[in-house]
This record gives C-alpha cells, structure tokens and sequence, in this order.
C-alpha cells in the first residue's frame, strides 16, 4: 500500500491554488514552505526512575494575517512532515473563515497511551519549558490536537506562567473553564462540520436520512450528539474506531455509543450494532460521511467505494489528492478540512478575545459567532468553487491562500 507524505499532499494543494490565482514565483515559493520551524529535545524522568529523552517540534507556516495558531499533537506516529502539513493547512484554515491568525502546528514524538498521568504532565510542562521563547499571546497560541486535551492546556499554562511569572491566560486555548477557556469549544470543531453540512444540504437540496463517522475520539463523538440536533433528521448508520467498525442500516443509539466508549475505552463489544472491519465503514452507502481520525484515509485506494452524498471532513487532511479528483469525478460533495474543521480554531479565537478583555461570553453568544464565521466561510467557498469550476477543495485553498498572499504583499513581503 502507498504511503503519502502529508507535507508532499499540503504542498501540492499550495502549488495548484497557485495556478489558478497566477501567483509569481516568488509568492509561491514562499507559502510552499514553513516560515519558522523549532525543534527540541526534552528529557522527561519516567515513573520508572529512567530519563526518555523525546522530541518535540513547534512550526510557525506563516504569519501574515497574524500570530500562528495550532494545536500541539502526541503522537508516536508523528513525523515533521506531518506537523508541517497540520501548520501548512491551519493557515489556510484560519484565512478561509477570515480570524486575524496564521497557521502552526506543533507535536512531541511520544506515545501517550504508555505514560502515567504524571508523566504526560512532565511531557507537557517539558514541551513549554522548551518552547516557551517562541509562543505567546503575540507570536504564537498553541492548542489541543490528538491526545492532548484541555488538561494538557492546563498543565502548559501553568508552566508557562510559572517562568514568566504573570498571569497569561491567552498563551493557549481550550482550556478548562475554571481557568479562562471558552463555552462552547468542546463541541465546536463537530458543531461547525455540522453546520456545513446543513449549508451544504440548502445549497444542493439534500435531505440527509443517515450519516457516517470514521473516528469516535472527541471530533467524533460530538459530531455524532450534534447531527440530529442542529439538523433535525439523520440516524448514524456506521462508525469506527481504530480496533473497529459498526453497522446497523436501522440507526446506532449514540448516547448508549458515546457511554460505552468512555467506559470501555473502544466501541469493540457494542451491542446495538453488527461489528464490521474498521475501513469498511468509509464505504457504507451513506447520505453524510464525516472522517475525525487521521491524515490520507480517503486516497486512491478506496475513494471509488465511498458511496456518500456529502463528506464533511473534521480530520485534518484526510483525502489524498488523487482521490479527490476520483471523488469529484463520482459527483461525492466534499466540504474540504479547512472549512468543515474550522470550527475550533474559530472558538480558540473567541477564547483568544475573551482572555484578552477578561469577559466571558455565554454559550448561545459563542455558537451564534460560530454559526455566522461557518456560514460566511462556506459561501466564499461555494462562490470560488463555481466561479472557476473546480472541485471543493481546490476552491477552499484559492480562498485561504488568495487571503495569506494579498497580506504577504501588502507588508512588502514579496
Ligand atoms: P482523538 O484522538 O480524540 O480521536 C481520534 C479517533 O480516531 C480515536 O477514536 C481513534 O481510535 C480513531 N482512529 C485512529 N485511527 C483510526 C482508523 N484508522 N480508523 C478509524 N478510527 C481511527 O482526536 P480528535 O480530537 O477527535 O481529532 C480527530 C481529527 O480531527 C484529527 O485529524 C484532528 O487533527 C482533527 N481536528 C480535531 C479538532 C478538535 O477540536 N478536536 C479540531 C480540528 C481538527
């Protein structure tokens, strides 16, 4: 089976935006590669007495719309090209629903799932004692991403308060709320690829009946809370996680589904579905199919099974770039991650500004923001998309990266 590299997939996707804006060369080059990149080590004392020494990274893709945001992966998988490719695709993101903010990423070489609550803790308050020069509430606010979560946030604020000695709560976002994080972010990222499901349903008069998830971590999970009721209709047909499939055409009861994941750790051994292979869930018919695992699960080898009407992608990268032709080509609707998962670095943004004054908005407030960036974000894409007749994505990358390179020239970068 092909491997992909994410940062070859981001790069392409910049290289093809480019065309279609006439981009000179020299904008091109320049948003084809990481502005800053940091990489670190970090010696962690485990609860065994011995020191592992891990790696860590922080990448700032580009800044010119503002300081980069990003979230900050565990991952044992996790490679620089991938945290590349998760920077490259944030600054996308945060131009295509219009926040004031560049794009980073950042990651540490570890396996959560082998360390003690104590030693994610000297993990995460190791990464900001090595990273702490280089982020701040004017350069650079990292974020949750796989395996870390509002108590890494916690754990990171306090360290990086502890050396500069003050209070900064606006240094990273989805925070506790106790400690300045905002309403709403927990199910923010899955209630904004909802929403652009809903504005995509108007846009081409779909009346979805059942949906699909690929990944039942907290994207997942709340996507499948969040579909009935902000759309009204639409049973879960299908869902997986990394051990395994489900499958019940009648519809999955998904508050029993969230509960057994928590409690058991794995939706293996689930009653109120037939157990099916893991990737044959991507090709279940289906009228909504959202992937929240990881990078290139759509590629070449499988895009000419899915069979869904829309795909809304809440996973970073998730679909190759041949299968994205393969999918225009079958007429799949896809609404591209740098939309449909832009919901929560929208709300990280709103905590941003609510840290800044002090004042805390209430939940109704904060969806509403979110409801009215999705919807703006969606239309410009849908208008670039027909404008130049080009699938999805493409479309969403000629809005992000049309933004990115006007702000490029207008500071005399280029
Ligand atoms: P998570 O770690 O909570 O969940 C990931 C889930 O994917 C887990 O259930 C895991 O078992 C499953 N998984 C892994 N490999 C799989 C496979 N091959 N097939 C099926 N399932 C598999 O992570 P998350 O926060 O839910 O993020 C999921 C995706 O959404 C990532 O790409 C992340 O970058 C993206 N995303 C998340 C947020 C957020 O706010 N959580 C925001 C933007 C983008």
């Amino acid at each position: 089976m092909k491997t992909y590299n994410s940062f070859d997939v981001a790069k392409q996707q910049v290289y093809e935006a480019a065309k279609i804006l006439h981009l000179d060369d020299a904008t091109t080059e320049l948003l084809a590669k990481p502005q800053r990149e940091f990489a670190f080590t970090m010696p962690v004392r485990l609860d065994s007495g011995k020191v592992a020494v891990y790696e860590g990274y922080r990448i700032q893709y580009n800044t010119a719309r503002g300081p980069a945001k990003g979230g900050i992966r565990f991952h044992p998988d996790e490679t620089v090209d991938v945290i590349r490719a998760l920077a490259c695709w944030m600054t996308w993101k945060t131009a295509v629903v219009d926040l004031p903010l560049g794009g980073g990423k950042g990651g540490v070489i570890c396996n959560p799932k082998d360390l003690s609550d104590r030693e994610l803790e000297a993990v995460s308050r190791g990464y900001i004692r090595a990273a702490a020069d280089f982020i701040g509430t004017e350069k650079d606010i990292p974020a949750p991403d796989v395996y870390t979560n509002p108590q890494t946030m916690a754990w990171m604020m306090d360290e990086y308060e502890t050396i500069v000695r003050k209070h900064s709560s606006g240094i990273l976002t989805d925070k506790p709320l106790q400690i300045g994080g905002s309403e709403g972010r927990r199910d923010a990222t899955s209630r904004g690829g909802v929403i652009a499901v809903r504005e995509a349903c108007k846009h081409y008069h779909i009346k979805p009946e059942k949906f699909s998830i690929q990944g039942f971590g907290n994207a997942g999970q709340r996507c499948a809370l969040l579909h009935k009721e902000i759309l009204g209709t639409g049973d879960l047909i299908a869902v997986s996680d990394s051990k395994v499939g489900l499958y019940n055409p009648k519809g999955i009861d998904v508050s029993k589904l969230v509960t057994h994941k928590l409690t058991t750790g794995s939706l293996a051994g689930f009653r109120g579905a037939e157990e099916i292979d893991r990737d044959r869930v991507l090709e279940i018919e289906t009228d909504i199919l959202y992937p929240a695992a990881l990078e290139n699960s759509i590629n070449d080898k499988n895009a000419d099974r899915i069979k869904a009407g829309i795909i809304s992608e809440l996973a970073n990268g998730p679909t190759t770039p041949n299968a994205d032709l393969i999918l225009f080509e079958k007429g799949v609707k896809v609404i591209p991650d740098i939309l449909a998962s832009s919901g929560g670095v929208i709300v990280s943004y709103f905590e941003m500004v609510q840290d800044s004054s002090s004042f805390f908005w209430d939940e109704e407030g904060v969806n509403r923001g979110l409801d009215l960036k999705i919807s703006k974000g969606f239309r410009s894409v849908f208008n670039a998309l027909e404008e130049n007749r080009i699938h999805s994505r493409l479309a969403a990358m000629v809005v992000g990266v049309a933004r990115v390179a006007e702000a490029c020239k207008i500071r005399g970068w280029v």
